[in-house]
């Protein structure tokens, strides 16, 4: 019963309007559910992913807006994520990244891989890493990996390999690189840092990492697997498009196991997805309120996220 890799990534961003069109804009992500966080409905819950939100693809935020305190990313955090593109495809990129004002490194070799790094305007560090075959489109596939900053490899370990069912296939340096069987974000590095600085949560920091659960059996048997080596699950949390429990690994990073199901589908059909603002039917008699708390939001801009317009 292995997990088949990452679901979601959950960050904290500032402006969701600058967060749109970073995302669908320039990186040219769609927009696939606009809700609010549903443990705090006056902020915005933005998810971008492919066309139907596959586990696997969806990015997540949580905009906070002004009064955002700036986060740092550093040891116990997810300190970037990686989404895979096509092979031949990073030229397209570092032209549209120089358009549109984008600073990237790279690209850069890493396990035979051709990488180039970016920040989002929050200060996310992004990786766009060609794999697979040379296709003729450019479009980001989904989640290639997530590289977490720990202080020991073998209590991270002890959750990849021995809760999730990751194999440790190589390292690079203090890079560690775990791969789950599935086809899309199925790689998990591990940097040991144990002298590095703690990271602080806040706009520019990723939240949580979710890794996938098929279905409710699977996801009880993978809670009862943490619980044997003695770490805290949640209850069961209806997050409307999936079912979650939260732990903490014993890093102390956020871990979260979703469910595959039932998926973005649930409330929109597939040419609506991320239209209109979305509601879990215990808010719907609050609409007017929580809409009026909200920023207005313009269609997506790449012009606009580094003023060029
Ligand atoms: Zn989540």
């Amino acid at each position: 019963m292995n997990s088949k890799g990452i679901h979601h990534i959950t960050a904290i961003a500032g402006n969701p309007q600058t967060n749109i069109d970073f995302y669908e804009g320039i990186l040219e992500l769609k927009l696939i559910k606009k809700t609010v966080n549903f443990d705090d409905p006056g902020t915005y819950h933005f998810y971008f992913g492919d066309e139907v939100g596959r586990p696997g693809t969806i990015l997540t935020f949580f905009p906070w807006g002004k009064n955002a305190n700036k986060g740092r990313r550093g040891r116990g955090q997810v300190i970037s994520l990686s989404f895979s593109v096509p092979s031949g495809s990073l030229k397209y990129w570092e032209e549209r990244f120089k358009k549109f004002k984008v600073v990237f490194d790279g690209p850069y070799d890493r396990f035979g891989e051709n990488v180039i790094s970016i920040e989002d305007p929050d200060g996310i560090e992004i990786e766009l890493i060609e794999n697979g075959a040379e296709k003729s489109d450019t479009a980001i596939r989904g989640f290639k990996s997530a590289t977490l900053s720990v202080e020991s490899l073998a209590k991270s370990q002890s959750v990849l390999t021995g809760v999730l069912g990751f194999n440790l296939i190589g390292n690079e340096g203090s890079r560690y690189r775990f791969e789950s069987e599935g086809s899309i974000g199925n790689n998990i590095d591990l940097i040991v840092s144990p002298d590095s600085f703690p990271g602080i949560m806040g706009a520019g920091a990723i939240h949580h990492i979710a890794f996938r659960a098929a279905d409710r059996v699977h996801q009880h048997t993978i809670s009862k697997l943490l619980m044997q080596i003695n770490l805290r699950v949640t209850e069961v949390i209806d997050r409307k498009y999936f079912k979650s429990v939260y732990f903490r690994e014993p890093n102390g990073i956020l871990f979260e196991i979703a469910t595959d199901l039932p998926g973005f589908l649930v409330d929109e059909k597939k040419e609506d997805l991320g239209k209109i603002l979305q509601l879990p039917e215990w808010f719907e008699s609050k609409r007017n309120v929580i809409e009026k708390s909200l920023q207005q939001l313009k269609e997506p801009s790449p012009e606009r996220v580094y003023l060029l317009e």
